[in-house]
């Protein structure tokens, strides 16, 4: 069960001023402080394209069968964490085999359909979830990997599009509830196949 708005925000004032996260040092990161007031950066000139992490699976991380963080998997697909963050649980999840989004066929298109739609409704099905966020963006690496992001019910800050901003900026809560819904997200979602792994 994940911490309710009240004990997020009593653990947080307890820190005070909150460090800025990392992200406000990528070069991507849109803003910066002029004259006192938030702008947005110029806009860099056209450059070519980076390649991204593992392009066309060479030296790709996110292939290969003993990757840490894994919840759940099943023969085609994954669920896996990241190291534990602010909010109460960001997964990924990705095809066992190198594909990138557009690379899937139908088959694995309905079955990432049905995975999105069953790992939305199994998160915002835990106590003091508001939503599940999920989304690819795909501009690191190549290898697909799907987003989802569950932010806290009645904490205003946390809501939409800067959820994953909120993620770098709150401290982590108690791991032993990090885990404990890591537990049931598998656990709910083996009872429709593929095998829980915590
Ligand atoms: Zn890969």
């Amino acid at each position: 069960m994940a911490e309710t708005a009240d004990e997020i925000y009593a653990r947080v004032q307890a820190e005070g001023d909150l460090p800025a996260p990392s992200v406000t040092e990528w070069d991507i990161f849109p803003w910066v402080v002029r004259d006192g007031a938030i702008a947005p950066k110029p806009l860099a000139p056209p450059a070519p394209e980076e390649p991204r992490i593992g392009e066309d699976g060479v030296d790709c991380k996110l292939c290969g069968e003993d990757l840490p963080g894994v919840i759940w998997r099943d023969e085609s697909w994954r669920v896996k964490h990241l190291k534990q963050s602010g909010l109460p649980l960001v997964l990924s999840l990705e095809p066992v085999e190198h594909y990138d989004l557009p690379d899937l066929d139908e088959h694995q298109a309905a079955e990432l359909g049905i995975l999105t739609v069953r790992l939305a409704r199994i998160i915002e099905s835990l106590p003091n979830i508001g939503r599940c966020h999920s989304m690819r963006i795909g501009d690191g690496a190549e290898h697909l990997h799907m987003w989802f992001l569950a932010r806290t019910a009645g904490l205003p800050s946390v809501r939409g599009s800067f959820s994953p901003d909120w993620d770098d900026i709150l401290p982590p809560g108690p791991e032993e509830i990090w885990r404990a819904d890591l537990a049931e997200v598998a656990r709910k979602l083996a009872t429709h196949g593929g095998e829980a792994l915590v």
